[in-house]
């Protein structure tokens, strides 16, 4: 069999791949098991009466445990992002690609697609029996079934989304009683579709064409990042073993081709590390237990590091290496930097708009008037209510719309604010307006903002 063959079907499609056993895939069932866990379970948590984690978009505001963001906090999502993303680069730069292999949600979804298709078509022989003949019935009656599976979990991974957006068990109520909204249905098929085309059937295809990250992340990699790797000194020449005693002796490889067999993206590892590997380790745990069965010592193929393999010592991870730790120093001031912006954070934020229709307005006691579109948003837990005053305007009143200002806790209140003064005390064009807005029974959760009142 060639390795063209050994690769992926006859009739084409993607990677048919052999399940593996041993330390790797544990590691991978290990990784897919919780990331799961976390991914589905986290929109049941609770924390202090609201969803613990939910980005409720109608009311433009994220929980995240006791914290509330409101639109204007949006840097503290950006600083998160870029931690992740510094935490991605710098897990790179000392495990290679081991985050692809295992935790990204792409190879997650793969590998839980390929456990249905294994359980339900059988082993890789099986499968590619089936798609050697796909409309004889029973090869039929049993692709219907592993994709009616993939399809429901799925679905089940696009409710695990939405659920992040419509509270949890808002969400299992709708779909139980079949009062779902349109935009809520639009979205969870969405992500459930996409979850069937990328995970279900285009698999591999999006790691080795549509993923940026596996273009550009080896200059993350220096000479001790660890990768997957093959050791041609001892494997090669490959052959079988009854050829040993020719007068030109075989390495140790020989050349069962399962390490290409067990490759979700369909690549021989022997011909040296190319961008399509993932560091899915699956072609260690095979190539092992072939070694275990030729009673030859592990490790032909191997997480290694290019300094390992150029000095013969074994592969370390040395965290003290300059491109590590300057990832390491920039994830630690991006979040010291968002840390002390958090603490700082004030719990209530002020938007205040000039109305701009009516520059000044004289009042029947004949005093002048300015109007201002005022919204208040509350990072706080408690609900308050507020009072306004004006500072910057000798004997200026503030009345609002509604009078009474009560502000949810979590939440946020639209009013309209007129700001009347006395001729006299007003200057000619534009002055500075100091608008407070202040709780009523705490005295520290109070907010200025600046505007400008304009005489005539
Ligand atoms: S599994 Fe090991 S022995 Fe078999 S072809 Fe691959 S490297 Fe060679
Ligand atoms: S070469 Fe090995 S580690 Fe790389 S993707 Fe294939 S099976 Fe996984």
């Amino acid at each position: 069999m060639t390795v063209a063959t050994l690769r992926r079907p006859a009739t084409g499609g993607p990677c048919v791949p052999k399940l593996t056993s041993g330390r790797f895939n544990t590691w991978r069932v290990a990784m897919v098991l919780l990331t799961q866990l976390i991914f589905l379970g986290a929109p049941w948590l609770r924390w202090d009466g609201h969803q613990a984690i939910w980005l409720d978009l109608e009311g433009q505001r994220i929980f995240l445990f006791a914290w509330c963001f409101w639109p204007q906090d949006l840097v503290y999502l950006a600083g998160a992002l870029i931690i992740c993303a510094l935490g991605l680069f710098w897990w790179t730069a000392l495990a290679g690609r081991l985050w692809c292999g295992n935790s990204c949600p792409q190879t997650v979804y793969t590998e839980i697609m390929l456990w249905i298709e294994h359980w339900i078509e059988g082993d890789r022989p099986a499968r590619l029996k089936l798609r050697a003949d796909p409309y004889k019935p029973a090869h039929l009656a049993r692709r219907v079934a592993s994709q009616a599976v993939m399809i429901a979990v799925s679905l089940v991974i696009g409710f695990g989304l939405v659920a992040y957006f419509v509270p949890a068990p808002e969400l299992l109520a709708s779909v139980l009683d079949g009062s779902m909204g349109g935009w809520t249905l639009f979205w969870l098929l969405s992500y459930a579709g996409f979850t069937y085309l990328l995970a279900g059937r285009l698999r591999e295809q999006v790691c080795l064409h549509m993923c940026p990250y596996a273009r550009f992340q080896s200059v993350m990699f220096d000479s001790h990042t660890l990768l997957v790797g093959y050791d041609a000194k001892r494997g090669e020449p490959r052959g079988a073993r009854r050829q040993q005693h020719t007068a030109n002796p075989r390495g140790d490889c020989v050349d069962c081709g399962v390490c290409v067999q067990v490759c979700p993206t369909g690549i021989d590892i022997r011909n040296g590390l190319q961008y399509e590997c993932i560091g899915c380790g699956a072609c260690i745990d095979a190539c092992d237990t072939v070694m275990d069965k030729l009673r030859a010592p592990r490790g032909l193929i191997r997480m290694t590091t290019p300094h390992a393999e150029a000095s013969g010592q074994p592969a370390r991870v040395s965290w003290l290496r300059p491109r590590p730790l300057i990832y390491l120093g920039l994830i630690a001031a991006t979040a010291l930097a968002m840390a002390v912006g958090l603490w700082q954070r004030a719990p209530l934020h002020v938007n205040v708009l000039r109305d701009r229709a009516v520059m000044v307005r004289e009042t029947p006691e004949g005093l002048l008037e300015n109007a201002y579109q005022i919204k208040v948003f509350n990072a706080d837990s408690r609900p308050h209510v507020l009072q306004l005053s004006a500072e910057g305007l000798p004997g200026a009143r503030v009345l609002t719309e509604p009078a009474q200002l009560l502000l949810p806790a979590h939440g946020q209140l639209q009013l309209l604010a007129r700001v009347q003064a006395a001729p006299d005390n007003v200057q000619h064009g534009a002055q500075v307006l100091h608008l407070n807005v202040r709780s009523r029974d705490d005295a520290s959760f109070q907010r200025q903002e600046d505007t400008v009142f304009i005489g005539e």
